[in-house]
């Protein structure tokens, strides 16, 4: 299988090949397809098979260039996934122009609103900080539609529940909604029940 059997766009075929992905990956090889068709995807895999361009790549081609507000929010367990997703959202999304403002705590808030003025087409973030920005009114939340949990498993526990139903609450109903874990406990089999739209099951 080679990139170029899907459909992507010029731009973000040239950005994986400057990225030097030659092939996609396993879990890459499932997920694009589906949510290059909107559907919600369900992916028990671990860090290091590729996971985050899984869902960077179709989420960058899926983007509408022209909208202002986010379309696509992207929740992670820390910080340090924070910036990392979004490096890898930035690269994959670099030739489209992406804007992906992160958004984590212990960093100033006030940076962050600034950039969130500006054209935001993903949304990076740790729960905490998500729900700070969406009760300050500086994350405008109606205009999502992808959501993706990264990490379910790491988040759930470090407790974060309240805040993931808390944010999804905000979120538009009719939306693509991806999850990603390298473990499927209980909790998340009931997150994915109550949040998601019969699921693609991946497992690789
Ligand atoms: P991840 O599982 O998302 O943390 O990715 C692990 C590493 O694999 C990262 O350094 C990526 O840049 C790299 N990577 C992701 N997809 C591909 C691919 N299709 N070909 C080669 N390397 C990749």
């Amino acid at each position: 299988v080679n990139f170029k059997d899907y459909k992507l766009s010029n731009e973000i075929l040239k950005a994986i090949d400057i990225l030097n992905f030659k092939s996609p990956t396993n879990v890459q090889e499932q997920v694009i397809p589906v949510a290059l068709e909107n559907k919600d995807v369900l992916v028990k895999s671990q860090t290091g098979s590729g996971k985050t361009a899984a869902f960077a790549i179709p989420v960058c081609e899926l983007v509408d260039w022209n909208e202002n507000k986010p379309q696509a929010l992207i929740l992670t367990p820390t910080r340090e996934l924070a910036i990392q997703v979004k490096e890898d959202v930035f690269n994959i999304g670099r030739f489209k122009r992406i804007k992906v403002p992160a958004l984590y705590g212990k960093s100033s808030f006030a940076m962050q609103e600034k950039e969130l003025k500006q054209k935001t087409h993903v949304a990076v973030g740790t729960p905490g900080r998500v729900i700070d920005h969406i009760t300050q009114g500086t994350l405008f939340t109606d205009n999502i539609k992808y959501l993706v949990i990264d990490e379910a498993d790491e988040m759930l526990n470090m407790g974060f529940i309240e805040q993931i139903q808390e944010i999804i609450s905000s979120l538009p109903k009719e939306r693509v909604t991806m999850l990603f874990s390298a473990t499927m406990p209980e909790d998340i089999d009931n997150l994915s029940k109550k949040y998601m739209n019969n699921p693609t099951k991946i497992e690789i």
